[in-house]
C-alpha cells in the first residue's frame, strides 16, 4: 500500500542517500505525531464526557451546565385534606358620587339671587342646617387645595375633583373650629369626613354654606349639578 513516505521514495530527483534517509524519518515521524495525537484526542473526548468535564479541544473557560433534577413527593389523602372555615362579610363600595350631608336635610337658602341682611345678594352655594356639630363628607375623591380658618368663609375647605372626566371644586364653609385637620395637598377619599357644621365666619347660625364651581369656572346649583349625576 503506498504510502507519503514510499511517494517520497520515487520522486525523478536523485537524491543523495544520506539525505533521502533524514527525510524518511521526518516522515515517519510526523506520521507517528499524526497518530498519537490522534489516539489522545479520542482519549480525550472519551474521559471528558465521561468525567462530565469539557470534552478535549473545548475551552475551560465556557460554562459547564450540570443538569440537575429535584422532586417534591406531596401527599394528600381525604384523611388529611384541610376544611377552611370563612366568616361572612360584606363589601362595601361607595357610590363615586355622594351628597356632602345625608339626603333630605334642611335648607335654609338657596342658590341663586337673594335678599337678606348683611349677606351677598346672590348666594353663591346652598345652606344646609343639619344642626351644629353635624359631619360634612366629600363629595367625591379628590385633593385639598385651600383649608383655611380666615375670612367670611370661617373655617373652611376647597377639594378639587375630577367626576366622569370634569374638574369640579367643591366648597366647605363656616365649619367647626378645630374640626378641619385636613391640609392642602391631602387626598380625600369620597365620603370622608371634612369637618363638622359650625358657625365660623360670616355666618347666622351652625350651617353648611356649599358651593361647585365645574372646570374652576363660576358657581353653579350644587345640589342640582349632584341631583343629575346622583340620580
Ligand atoms: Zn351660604
Amino acid at each position: 500500500m503506498p504510502t507519503k513516505t514510499s511517494s517520497i521514495r520515487v520522486a525523478p530527483v536523485a537524491l543523495h542517500r544520506g539525505f533521502e534517509r533524514r527525510i524518511n524519518r521526518v516522515a515517519v515521524v510526523k506520521s507517528l505525531r499524526r497518530r498519537v495525537a490522534l489516539t489522545m484526542g479520542v482519549f480525550g473526548v472519551i474521559v471528558g464526557v465521561g468525567a462530565g468535564l469539557p470534552a478535549y479541544g473545548q475551552s475551560l473557560e465556557q460554562p459547564v451546565t450540570v443538569p440537575q433534577t429535584q422532586s417534591l413527593a406531596v401527599v394528600n389523602t381525604p384523611d388529611t385534606a384541610l376544611t377552611i372555615a370563612r366568616d361572612t362579610y360584606t363589601v362595601y363600595v361607595p357610590p363615586a358620587l355622594q351628597y356632602p350631608l345625608a339626603p333630605g336635610t334642611s335648607l335654609s337658602s338657596g342658590f341663586g339671587p337673594r335678599q337678606c341682611n348683611g349677606c351677598s345678594t346672590y348666594h353663591e352655594g346652598v345652606d344646609l342646617t343639619p344642626g351644629a356639630g353635624t359631619p360634612i363628607s366629600a363629595i367625591a375623591a379628590g385633593v385639598v387645595v385651600v383649608a383655611s380658618s380666615a375670612g367670611p368663609l370661617g373655617v373652611h375647605a376647597e377639594i378639587e375633583h375630577v367626576i366622569n372626566g370634569e374638574s369640579v371644586r367643591s366648597v366647605y364653609a363656616h365649619m367647626e373650629t378645630g374640626s378641619l385637620t385636613l391640609r392642602v395637598g391631602d387626598p380625600v377619599l369620597v365620603g370622608q369626613v371634612i369637618g363638622t357644621v359650625g358657625d365660623t365666619g360670616n355666618s347666622y347660625g351652625a350651617h353648611l354654606h356649599f358651593e361647585l364651581h365645574p372646570q374652576g369656572a363660576s358657581a353653579v346649583d350644587p345640589y342640582g349639578w349632584l341631583a343629575a349625576r346622583i340620580g
